[in-house]
């Protein structure tokens, strides 16, 4: 028995020999497997709702497309330059934000009272750490001040007054109130009051044409070459909100949510049904727990979750593999696409 294991060792080695040899030589370059390029991506939203091709002037569209393109390209140029994602979404989200063409920094839609209150949140699929603030009405960029609170807070979320004294400290831009308003969200306001006043109705949460004329919110979610995910949302709310309203955009799960091991996901739309439906957390959860899609989980919720509810409004999402979806239960939405190879999709409406 000695012997023969001896004998076998002897031929073992031998083998072994033979395949260090073979290691050793060099590789036919026809086998050579091609080096894998780092997968990244970048999705963006500029809010849903009825947006239809017969209101829309040729103008107005384009001037909406090259904001969703500069804004895009942005952050496409930080994820290509190896940047993280996060700083990717807030550059992205800057650009919308100071384009008066959408409802969050600059072009924020009014309150009833006549101000413009903010919301904005971010999170970081890495560490699934979160920031948002709620109800700011002097930041210029809400979405730097979310993610400051994650950054250099203890805490999650900030609102108001606090919220403001914060972005002091941390040397946050504040603004004149006047710096938000436009005349084109003002008039909106005026519009809405109108109805209400001549209906008797609470023409935010009653009105058909009202609750599906709000829109112009905005997102990104990006995955950078590392493998890291994260998500960003920022809004003015909706036009004629009351009483501090605070929608979905500032809350971690319904308006924004990232997590590395399944998605990142930015949403738009009637912020009270997102916050039931706790959309963004939910895509993510089907995914971790049902291990479904990123396209199936984002199209359960948008197209029966939230409807059955009786909400609308749609997402933007990526997974770690730089799959996304643009989903949407609405006539439109205002998105854009941009993957490793550079390659760009925009579109508005629903049949593109
Ligand atoms: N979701 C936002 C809110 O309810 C509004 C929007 O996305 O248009 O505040």
């Amino acid at each position: 028995m000695r012997y023969f294991l001896l004998f076998a060792s002897f031929f073992l080695l031998i083998g072994c020999g033979n395949d260090t040899t073979q290691a050793k030589k060099d590789p036919d370059p026809k086998e050579e497997p091609a080096e894998k390029q780092p997968v990244f991506g970048i999705v963006i939203h500029g809010g849903a709702g009825t947006i239809l091709k017969k209101n829309m002037t040729d103008s107005m569209e384009a001037a909406y497309k090259v904001v969703l393109e500069e804004a895009i390209r942005r952050g496409h140029e930080i994820l290509r330059n190896g940047g993280t994602a996060m700083e990717a979404v807030t550059k992205t989200i800057n650009v919308m934000e100071d384009s008066p063409l959408f409802n969050a920094g600059k072009g924020a839609v009014f309150t009833h009272e006549e101000t413009n209150e903010l919301d904005a949140s971010v999170m970081d699929g890495a560490t699934l750490n979160a920031g948002a603030v709620a109800g700011v009405t002097r930041v210029q960029n809400p979405i730097d001040l979310a993610l400051a609170v994650m950054n250099n807070s203890p805490h999650v979320m900030l609102s108001g007054k606090g919220a403001e004294n914060f972005a002091e400290e941390v040397d946050i831009e504040l603004v004149d109130p006047s710096y938000f308003y436009t005349e084109r969200r003002f008039q909106s306001l005026q519009k809405l009051k109108k109805i209400e006043k001549d209906r008797h109705i609470s023409a935010v949460f009653e009105d058909p044409f009202i609750k599906d004329s709000k829109f112009g919110t905005v997102g990104c979610v990006a995955l950078d070459k590392n493998g890291n995910l994260a998500a960003g949302t920022s809004t003015g709310g909706m036009t004629n909100k009351r009483w501090n309203r605070i929608g979905d955009a500032p809350i971690i799960g319904a308006g924004t949510y990232a997590n590395n091991a399944t998605c990142a996901v930015s949403s738009t739309g009637w912020g009270e049904y997102f916050i039931r439906a706790m959309v963004a957390h939910d895509i993510s959860a089907m995914m971790e727990y049902k291990g479904v899609s990123l396209k199936e989980a984002a199209s359960e919720v948008i197209q029966k979750k939230v409807p059955d509810l009786g909400g609308n409004g749609g997402i933007v999402a990526i997974d770690k593999e730089g799959n996304i979806a643009m989903e949407f239960n609405t006539a439109g939405m205002y998105r854009a696409h941009m993957n490793a190879e550079g390659e760009l999709t925009i579109g508005i409406y629903k049949e593109e």
